[in-house]
């Protein structure tokens, strides 16, 4: 067993991390304040490959391994968690499955200009009445001559706002989960308009918004995979975007960690920096504890999937403990700061806010136990 990271990956990693310094950080309190998208370090991260960091060259991508692309987004993370949503989400659930599933015209039209990062796109999956339960879908794609025309709506999708290329889930038969279909549809498609963007605690740079599909129409070839392939489709790609969000999580438990080290050092009472205290010192010990913790989680899921062994498990794992663990950071970095800590001049204020979704989208922490149960009891 080697803990060591290669070249590559050290290479990778600080490339990013001047990258957040630079770029994403003096971004990060503006965009969750003014809940912005922050377009301009989309763009510089498809010009950084960063977009398509897990899709092969051929297709546009940059062709790293998945430890690294969790090195990447931790990085980010660590300075700004919507930032690193979006890095996440790029990968994982935009450009992955139209590179496992596409057909070459597919992937040429679509993953092409997604992995180099001249698109965005988005995943839909989440209705009103399906969020855990997928196979509660009703949005409906009915095949009518050399078109599917799609009617229903989508709810909480990501990006739906700013993407260029859509993946939408919906019911091509009755059966509740082999009757899901994967459909790629482009913006300008008629019949396809954005609704309610929701206002939300955290990650405010990302948008969240409510896709309405009434009566559109999109060529058939623009299935992903087969008919009735959607929910294999739905889960396996939830797999990957596992490690995307528990790398988001680790990311912000590192941000929140160090944070605290430096406050602590600074801030004095009792005529003393508030580190000589031990239930500082304690907080601080069980805080990097914990994020090593889940970062060796994060690396074995990533490594797993790297040598193309199954890692559903695992990857649902690193989930689960490094977005909870991560949110028990963030709130314990608040304590730290005191009063301070819960003001907008600290950027713990913002991570705290930020975290909690990590437990909630890709499945909620009750789904990822549910997962890990499974597979203990089979
Ligand atoms: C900011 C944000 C971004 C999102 N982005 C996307 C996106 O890009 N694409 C997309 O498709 N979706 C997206 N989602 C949706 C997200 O994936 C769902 O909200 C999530 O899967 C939970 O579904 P739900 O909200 O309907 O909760 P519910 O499924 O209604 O769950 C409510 C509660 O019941 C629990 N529960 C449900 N079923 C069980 C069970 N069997 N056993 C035990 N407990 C259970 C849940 O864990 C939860 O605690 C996003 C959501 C948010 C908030």
């Amino acid at each position: 067993m080697d803990f060591q990271l290669t070249d590559e990956q050290r290479m990778i990693q600080s490339m990013v991390r001047d990258f957040a310094e630079k770029e994403v950080k003096p971004l990060a309190a503006e965009i969750d304040r003014e809940e912005r998208v922050p377009t301009e370090s989309i763009r510089k991260m498809g010009e950084l490959g960063l977009l398509g960091m897990i899709v092969p060259k051929e297709y546009g991508g940059s062709g790293t391994d998945y430890v690294s692309y969790a090195i990447a987004t931790s990085e980010i993370a660590r300075v700004c968690a919507s930032t690193a949503a979006l890095l996440s989400g790029a990968n994982s659930l935009n450009c992955w499955p139209i590179l496992e599933y596409g057909t070459e015209e597919q992937k040429q039209k679509y993953l092409v200009p997604m992995a180099s990062g001249r698109t965005y796109g988005c995943f839909g999956l989440t209705e009103a009445g399906a969020g855990s339960d997928i196979g509660g879908i009703r949005t409906k794609a009915e095949l009518e001559g050399d078109e599917y025309v799609i009617n229903g709506n989508k709810l909480f999708i990501t990006s739906g706002s700013i993407a260029d290329t859509l993946t939408v889930f919906a019911r091509t038969g009755e059966d509740p989960t082999r009757g899901l279909s994967a459909f790629l549809v482009e913006k300008e498609t008629e019949g396809f308009s954005v609704g309610k963007v929701e206002e939300k605690l955290g990650i405010r740079g990302t948008p969240t918004v409510e896709l309405i599909f009434e009566d559109c129409r999109i060529p058939k070839e623009n299935l992903l995979g087969e008919e009735g392939q959607g929910f294999k489709i739905a889960l396996s790609t939830l797999d990957g975007g596992r490690i995307g969000i528990a790398a988001c999580a680790v990311g912000v438990a590192q941000g929140c960690l160090e944070l605290s080290v430096q406050y602590s050092k600074e801030r004095e009472q009792f005529g003393q920096p508030i580190s000589n205290f031990q239930a500082i010192q304690w907080k601080l010990a069980d805080m990097a504890t914990q994020t090593e913790a889940a970062r060796l989680l994060l690396y074995r899921a990533a490594a797993k999937k790297d040598r193309g062994e199954r890692y559903t498990t695992e990857s649902s794992m690193a989930k689960l403990f490094a977005s909870e663990i991560a949110t028990k950071i963030a709130i314990d970095a608040v304590q730290i700061h005191g009063g301070y800590g819960y003001t907008k001049e600290y950027a713990v204020e913002r991570f705290m806010r930020d975290v909690k979704i990590f437990e909630l989208f890709e499945g909620t922490s009750e789904i990822q136990r549910l997962v890990i149960a499974r597979s203990l009891l089979k």
